[in-house]
């Protein structure tokens, strides 16, 4: 069967959260999902814990039990795995949307494997997908990364950490406890405002005692083999570097967006149409759910405050058909 009342895109945990209603309200579903289920999660560091609780990245009225209030990536990994088989979940992983064009009434759906034909499309492919680049030379050598992964690599090493919100901290904290010399350059004067509240005295504690190499309103000029040169408050500085950490966040794919119509916004954030009542935006029967919603202020949305889309969406459905 390849015709639904709607079709998802993305499966992370608003993407199953909108699964799960649009299951509940009986409908024909399909979610697609270009990597493996909660992609975005899955490519967090492996030892990350979420800022937020547990029950607040709840979705379907499951309960997520954790060991501790803030529960660690790969609970959450368990959880929404958990859900999403035991909920028998329609998903394709692996399938990535290329393209929703209108189709007669309806909508049709690109993979590389296969067409499909929707009434309803909802887009929930998140930000994680496009990392902001530093836009100088050497970011491309392989030994610079945007998606920190584990600690034990960098073990003996010579590592530069760029940024100063969560991401940037536990790869400069992970890191340094596991052996490496870790230098961090940081745009501002101070580690970022939102750093999880049991990290941010770690993180400066261990600045100010010189255990990490803090430059603050600092950036990085130049990346080489062996060494990278920082533009400083003092002058350029040059400091052996084996690997670059590049923890400079991440934005939406919104060129994606854009191809299928949705509008966005004329100011820097570029966030998309959509009504906040319903998440239907400029096309008629197209809704945008999850962190996308935000365009470029990716930290306005997060899991306890978009799950409510799914809800939204299924009801203007309804509401529709009836
Ligand atoms: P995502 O989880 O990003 O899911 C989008 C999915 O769409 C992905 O699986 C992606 O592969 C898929 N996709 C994209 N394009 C396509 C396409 N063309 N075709 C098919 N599939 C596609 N939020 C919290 O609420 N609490 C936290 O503690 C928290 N911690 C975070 C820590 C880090 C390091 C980061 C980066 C983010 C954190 N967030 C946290 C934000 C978090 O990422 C989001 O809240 C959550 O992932 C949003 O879910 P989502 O379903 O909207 O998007």
């Amino acid at each position: 069967m390849n015709n639904y009342d709607l079709i998802i895109i993305g499966a992370g945990p608003i993407g199953l959260a909108c699964g799960l209603e649009a299951q509940q309200a009986g409908f024909t579903y399909l979610i697609l999902e270009k990597g493996c289920l909660v992609n975005s999660l899955y490519n967090y560091p492996a030892n990350m814990t979420f800022f937020s609780t547990s029950e607040r990245l709840e979705i379907g009225d499951v309960p997520f039990v954790s060991n501790n209030a803030k529960p660690t990536r790969s609970e959450a990994l368990e959880y929404y795995r958990r859900v999403a088989l035991h909920r028998n979940l329609k998903i394709n992983l692996f399938e990535e949307v290329q393209a929703v064009t209108p189709f007669e009434t309806q909508y049709q759906v690109k993979t590389p494997k296969n067409t499909y034909q929707a009434s309803h499309i909802v887009i929930a492919t998140g930000f994680y997908d496009i990392p902001f680049l530093m836009n100088v030379p050497g970011e491309d050598l392989p030994k610079v990364t945007h998606y920190y992964q584990e600690p034990h690599f960098y073990s003996m090493q010579n590592v530069l950490v760029v940024g100063a919100n969560n991401s940037a901290v536990d790869a400069a904290l992970e890191t340094w406890r596991k052996g490496a010399n870790v230098s961090m350059v940081i745009k501002g004067d101070g580690i970022g405002a939102r750093v999880k509240y049991w990290a941010k005295p770690d993180i400066e504690n261990r600045i100010a005692e010189g255990s990490i190499k803090g430059y603050f309103n600092a950036t990085v000029a130049a990346i080489r083999e062996n060494e990278v040169d920082i533009n400083t408050p003092e002058g350029l500085v040059t400091i052996p570097n084996d690997y670059v950490i590049a923890m400079t966040g991440y934005q939406p794919n919104l060129a994606f967006l854009q191809k299928i119509g949705i509008e966005l916004s004329d100011d820097d954030i570029r966030k998309p149409f959509y009504d906040e009542n319903t998440q239907e935006t400029n096309l008629p029967n197209v809704y945008l759910a999850g962190v996308i919603c935000g365009g470029m202020n990716t930290h306005s949305l997060f899991i306890e405050n978009s799950r409510v889309h799914a809800t939204h969406i299924i009801q203007k459905i309804i509401q529709a058909k009836a």
